[in-house]
């Protein structure tokens, strides 16, 4: 019999047991939040992605419910100032349907970009990367339109347009962020974790990194593989009983 205690760290808590001998698996997931999500993609705009994904399962797992939930997220990436988080709060709360339409713009953007990068190395023969490529250049389009050069402490710098508090401006900036890293060679280094989908930059010396983090992802997937190979084990050895008793 196989038993044992799981918990994973910041992405999601698991606790539970993993028993043999015709008992069954329990877990208890416990998601993170925006607030308590592990922020170790590499890059912002992998963070933002992961926000969308759930730790274990194929199925989504939404941590931005609200705009307000975004701009945690943005603040904790370094993206906006904590008075601009501020400002901006306080914006959202006076155009309440404003902000609703630039997180569910986050959200379409967020799936795009998970799309592009889970689908680098594939074929395209359904579009589908075609599409994405459209939903996110029309988001680069719009990000464009707020840059500008400027000439500050003796040299020209890359700067945004709007010097006020801008309820896309975290929207942007990780669009800016989401272009520079899939036009850049460091794109070949965006993986996905074995063990919870999310994406990682691999930054190892020889890019060989395969899970997002060894102590939570790392162990966990060992420790479902060494389940299952009990389990094939065992169902191979009552085969053969059963085999012998006829
Ligand atoms: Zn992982």
């Amino acid at each position: 019999m196989i038993t044992g205690k799981i918990v994973l760290y910041g992405n999601k808590t698991i606790t539970g047991k993993n028993s043999f001998n015709g008992i069954k698996i329990t877990h208890m997931l416990t998601l993170s939040t925006a607030a308590t999500m592990t922020l170790d993609g590499g890059n912002v705009c992998l963070d933002f992605i992961n926000s969308g994904y759930h730790q274990l399962e194929t199925d989504e797992a939404e941590r931005l419910h609200t705009y307000a939930d975004f701009l945690l997220l943005a603040r904790r990436l370094d993206l906006i100032s904590a008075s601009w988080h501020d400002d901006l709060l306080q914006l959202a709360t006076q155009h309440p349907q404003k902000a609703a339409a630039v997180l569910s713009k986050a959200r379409k953007i967020r799936t795009a970009l998970y799309n592009l990068f889970t689908t680098r190395c594939d074929a395209d023969p359904d579009g589908r990367r075609t599409g994405n490529l459209r939903v996110f250049n029309a988001a680069l389009q719009d990000m464009w339109k707020q840059r500008k050069l400027t000439f500050e402490d003796g040299r020209y710098q890359s700067a945004w347009k709007h010097p006020k508090p801008h309820l896309e401006h975290p929207l942007l900036q990780l669009v800016l962020a989401a272009y520079s890293l899939l036009a850049s060679r460091a794109q070949h280094d965006v993986k996905q974790c074995q063990g919870c989908l999310w994406l990682f930059l691999d930054q190892s010396k020889n890019h060989s990194r395969r899970w997002c983090d060894m102590q939570s992802c790392g162990s966990l997937v060992k420790s479902r593989r060494y389940y299952q190979r009990k389990k094939a084990d065992g169902a191979a050895k009552q085969g053969r009983t059963g085999k012998a008793a006829k």
